[in-house]
């Protein structure tokens, strides 16, 4: 069994001396790199494009060593966070004995009260909330990954381009494990995002433009000389990175009792967290730890950036880029490496991509304030609003079990509410002065 280990100081990270390197590695049942369009394959290294089409590649893995209640006692035997899936993921075997912040294992949480709200049948509706991660949104999951790639590759600084919650994750999991941090974001973000980011203590920089002119610094910096050494967790680490959002996949099928929920309503951002999701639940069907049945996955984003909404609507297979403009800022990325993957998945389950207008992002964060006691940050609005459209239109089927995730913390994007919310009343410290308020009634 894994041990659930806070590692010491002590245990330094000797590869973080070398050069990055291809070399042969191991990484668990990580077995290469494999290109997404046409799988050509390549040994795990730093690599993110195929050198033959420059499709994007993933991790190949062979699990043909494992077997299924071996493989179930094992995972149910782990930690309370995601090393309890160390076998499924791009890591080391030791990995939980490294510093590391330990993201995942987050609440599903049976909503029964929004799912009254929303016509939902009882019992069938539940928000995973990843705002329960160390650094309050679900990016704690990629970041980890990432990171035992950056230890492994031998990079000594970790850097991302961001939209706000990627930075704060790359600056705390820095600043545990030792690593020099440098990351990107745009000049203009919330101040919880900026401040999260900053706390950690690594280097923060903000960028004059939008995330998608972040994110072409970013790959310019790494195709220069100056970028050498540099782990961009999202760009260079990418495919490493990715394997992360598996985690929320095999954490909902273990925690529904290793059922795979029958609709999905996932945020897209980049669109990577929905692939890969997708991703984990067929690797879950093929290692026969959930029993195959059909599943759908519903995309959601903000009206304000809805570039794969829209495609999906047009019926188009390409994504068209947008200038984003919406207070769902995590998720403002106009132009989404993963979109047309997104489309393809979408349109495989049965399910469907959907946008809601900023002020059904506030109305439907505090609906879920309100029914459930979880504070959601913009992301997990526009995921709650979308459930809540898709049950409307009579695309989300409200007599099956349905799981929409809660990606981050409302306490990150406080400016989205707080001008819809306040004090309800202020008196004099009397009783006299409260019951003027007329407060006293239930
Ligand atoms: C980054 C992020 C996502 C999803 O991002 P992808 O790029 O689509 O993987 C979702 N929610 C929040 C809060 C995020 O920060
Ligand atoms: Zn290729």
């Amino acid at each position: 069994m894994a041990a659930q280990t806070v590692a010491s100081t002590t245990n330094a990270e000797t590869s973080a001396d070398s050069a990055p390197s291809t070399n042969s590695v191991d990484l668990g049942p990580a077995a290469a790199l494999s290109c997404r369009e046409c799988g050509h394959r390549v040994p795990l290294g730093p690599v993110f494009a195929c050198e033959e089409c420059f499709g994007p590649l993933e991790i190949a893995y062979d699990f043909s060593a494992y077997d299924t209640e071996e493989l179930r006692k094992r995972i149910e035997a782990g930690p309370a966070n995601i090393w309890r899936y160390a076998p499924l993921l791009p890591v080391p075997a030791d990995v939980a004995t490294k510093p590391n912040i330990n993201p995942g294992w987050t609440k599903l949480v049976k909503a029964d009260n929004l799912a009254r709200e929303l016509g939902v049948d009882p019992g069938k509706l539940f928000v995973k909330d990843d705002s329960g991660n160390p650094t309050h949104s679900f990016k704690d999951r990629v970041v980890a990954q990432a990171l035992e790639a950056a230890r492994v590759f031998g990079f000594t600084t970790l850097s991302c381009s961001s939209t706000g919650n990627l930075a704060g994750a790359v600056g705390a999991a820095a600043a545990r494990a030792g690593f020099r941090s440098c990351v990107f974001i745009p000049h203009d973000l919330e101040q919880g995002k900026v401040v999260m980011a900053a706390v950690y203590g690594g280097e923060l920089v903000g960028i004059e433009g939008n995330y998608d002119d972040v994110n072409r610094f970013c790959s310019e910096l790494i195709g220069d000389p100056a970028g050498e050494g540099w782990g961009f967790v999202n760009v260079n680490l990418r495919p490493y990175y990715a394997e992360g959002s598996k985690t929320l996949a095999y954490e909902i099928c273990e925690q529904l009792g290793w059922q795979l929920p029958d609709q999905l309503v996932v945020p897209i951002a980049s669109g990577s967290q929905l692939t890969k999701i997708d991703k984990g639940l067929q690797e879950l069907i093929k290692l026969g730890l959930v029993e195959d049945k059909p599943y759908k996955i519903f995309g959601a984003q903000a009206e304000g950036c809805s570039p794969v909404s829209v495609a999906y609507k047009a019926g188009h297979d390409v994504v068209r880029p947008q200038k984003p403009n919406t207070i769902a800022k995590s998720l403002a990325i106009g132009n989404p490496a993963d979109g047309p993957y997104v489309l393809d998945i979408a349109r495989r389950t049965g399910g469907a991509v959907e946008d809601v207008n900023d002020e059904q992002v506030v109305d439907a964060i505090k609906l879920l304030a309100q029914t459930e006691g979880i504070f959601a940050e913009t992301a997990g609005g526009v995921t709650v609003g979308v459930a809540k459209k898709l049950i409307e239109n009579g695309l989300l089927d409200p007599s099956l079990t349905t799981v929409v995730l809660n990606t981050g913390d409302g306490l990150k994007t406080l400016d989205a509410v707080a001008s819809d919310t306040g004090l309800t009343a202020t008196i004099r410290p009397s009783l006299e002065s409260f019951r003027e308020a007329g407060l006293l009634q239930a």
